[in-house]
């Protein structure tokens, strides 16, 4: 059994974990190197192990430990290039450096990886598929808007961290001065609650079974308020989520089983 789980999400730190038990794979670093290895150690995992960390882009809440991890345990990094020109984490020594493409599948140990493009206010930013042996991941975060492009990148997926970052009525009338309100707003800010839903229910149509919302908003949204939109939405279209689909919302401190 593949583990895929969100070790923190959200605006103040973001960072995701999957393992077959051989290939120990993070994607972003949005904390300290000590949090990250305490997070680990509920996996039985030491950081010593990473077989890599994959980066989706450059922003703080994804790579605050990137640098200090790369450094102390040697740990390959993957990103784009532009990412990588961006990064701001300190030294990391070329050899530990890989480049990767949106769209050119790459290999870690005994994974198969997707790098798709997201619509985000980064230099280059991605999302990730994993595929196992028989099962397909997916991380879709930092999404300005859906797009047929991402679509067709994560149908298929039988587990996926999708964000739902904010609702919209209470970003609009919340305290968010007015550029940063735009900012989430636009095509390359975040993924809002109602657009999360609208997606959960195009998944679930393709096979998805196991559903985490995540990288919410703190001022903007609650975990009450994302389930509940989603819930709502996918009832609705006549979905009966606990049996057709496991739907939960990522810990914003804390370990999410996906
Ligand atoms: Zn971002
Ligand atoms: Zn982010």
């Amino acid at each position: 059994m593949v583990t895929f789980s969100s070790l923190i999400s959200g605006s103040s730190g973001n960072s995701t974990l999957i393992s077959d038990g051989r290939t120990h794979i993070l994607t972003d670093c949005g904390m300290s190197g000590s949090k990250l290895k305490d997070a680990l150690s509920a996996f039985g995992i030491s950081p010593d192990n990473l077989s890599a960390i994959l980066v989706t882009h450059e922003h703080i809440d994804h790579v605050r430990g990137v640098g200090v991890v790369a450094r102390r345990y040697g740990t390959p990094i993957y990103a784009t290039e532009k990412t990588i020109k961006n990064l701001n984490c300190g030294n990391i020594d070329d050899s530990l450096i890989h480049t990767i493409t949106p769209d050119a599948d790459f290999e870690i140990g005994t994974f198969g990886i997707r790098p798709f493009s997201i619509p985000h206010d980064a230099a280059d930013p991605v999302g990730y598929s994993y595929f196992s042996q028989d099962e397909k991941f997916s991380l879709a975060t930092d999404i300005g808007h859906m797009n047929d492009y991402i679509l067709s990148n994560i149908m298929g997926s039988s587990r996926i961290l999708l964000e739902s970052n904010h609702d919209v009525d209470m970003l609009q009338f919340g305290t968010y001065p007015f550029p940063l309100k735009q900012r989430i707003l636009s095509d390359v800010g975040h993924l809002s609650n109602e657009n999360a839903a609208m997606t959960a229910y195009k998944l679930i149509q393709s096979g998805t079974k196991s559903i985490a919302l995540g990288h919410l908003s703190n001022e903007n949204n609650t975990p009450e308020i994302a389930h509940l939109e989603t819930f709502n939405y996918l009832t609705q279209k006549g979905v009966s989520v606990g049996d057709d689909v496991r739907l939960q919302v990522a810990k914003r401190y804390g370990v999410t089983n996906i």
